[in-house]
């Protein structure tokens, strides 16, 4: 099954980690919140570490129902 991952709009900040984090999952929109665009373009420990490190912890990553960060 494959992973996962949201963002809460409303908590993010547009700080940018999670670009760096998971390179390609992310996109930064108009209103300088992060959107998920793409979630199978990093592994799934970048995108624990996206989640992790985001400031806000704005990003859920959720596997089988599983929530990994
Ligand atoms: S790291 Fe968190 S607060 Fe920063 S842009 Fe990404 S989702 Fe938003």
């Amino acid at each position: 099954m494959s992973v996962e991952v949201t963002v809460q709009r409303a908590r993010c900040i547009g700080s940018k980690v999670c670009l760096s984090a998971a390179p390609g999952v992310f996109h930064i929109d108009y209103d300088n919140t992060a959107l998920v665009i793409d979630a199978e373009a990093a592994s799934e420990q970048e995108l624990i570490d996206a989640a992790r490190t985001c400031p806000t912890r704005a990003i859920s990553v959720i596997k089988d129902g599983q929530r990994l960060a």
